[in-house]
């Protein structure tokens, strides 16, 4: 009897992991779902409660750590996004620019042309900003300064201030100098603290006149004086 049991006992049986009332003599595939049968002891299945009790065990027990890791994700997530404050590095510098179509200045000093909304680098917000106010920190004008272009955000680029004060710019047709120097391509230059743009566009020939009148560093530490959110001075 002792020995029957001991027998039994050695005895490997396969079932399904998924179907515990499958069950085999030898290894294969499960006929219900095509998983590989796995190895049980002969003494789980004998006491038949006890095995489906143990599954069941299993199952809940894989329940729980899915579930315990799924709130660990959320936990993180919410950590990462909601509590700790991404602040977009503090950009804020100043860069002179003037426009020149047929031989006169085009004036961008008017309303139209100006952010008014402060500007929102410092509130530790920034991953809830919109993709046009993202754009907007990158160039725009206050003050109704119309020469002196603000870049309160990183990755700032010539093209994003005549984009955003939408001033249709044919750059193939431009001739643009950065700082007294001819530069080709400018609208995809990055625009650089204390820069002088100056871009000429249509009828052109008198460029020395203009190039004289570039807009120089007291202008834009002037405009800088009268910045409310600029506190680089
Ligand atoms: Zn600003
Ligand atoms: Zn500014």
């Amino acid at each position: 009897m002792v020995l029957h049991q001991m027998k039994n006992k050695d005895k490997k049986i396969y079932t399904c992991p998924m179907h515990s009332e499958v069950e085999s003599g030898k290894g294969g595939k499960c006929p219900k779902c095509k998983m590989d049968l796995v190895k049980v002891k002969a003494e789980s299945v004998n006491s038949g409660g006890k095995f489906k009790k143990s599954t069941l065990n299993i199952k809940l027990q894989n329940i729980v750590i899915s579930a315990f890791l799924l709130s660990l994700i959320w936990f993180l997530w919410v950590v990462w996004y909601k509590v700790i404050p991404h602040k977009t590095p503090d950009v804020h510098y100043h860069a002179g620019f003037i426009v020149v179509k047929d031989n006169r200045q085009e004036n961008f000093a008017d309303f139209k042309f100006m952010k008014f909304e402060p500007c929102t680098v410092d509130n530790g917000n920034n991953h809830q900003e919109s993709e046009e106010d993202k754009q907007l920190e990158k160039a725009h004008l206050h003050d109704n300064i119309g020469d002196v272009v603000h870049v309160e955000r990183n990755g700032a680029k010539w093209k994003d201030l005549f984009t955003n004060i939408k001033y249709g710019l044919n750059y193939s047709e431009a001739e643009a100098y950065i700082n007294g120097n001819k530069v080709s391509g400018f609208q995809n230059r990055p625009i650089e603290a204390y820069d002088s743009l100056v871009v000429f566009i249509g009828t052109r020939n008198d460029f020395d006149q203009f190039l004289s009148k570039t807009v120089t560093r007291e202008h834009i530490q002037e405009a800088e004086s009268k910045d409310e959110g600029y506190g680089g001075h």
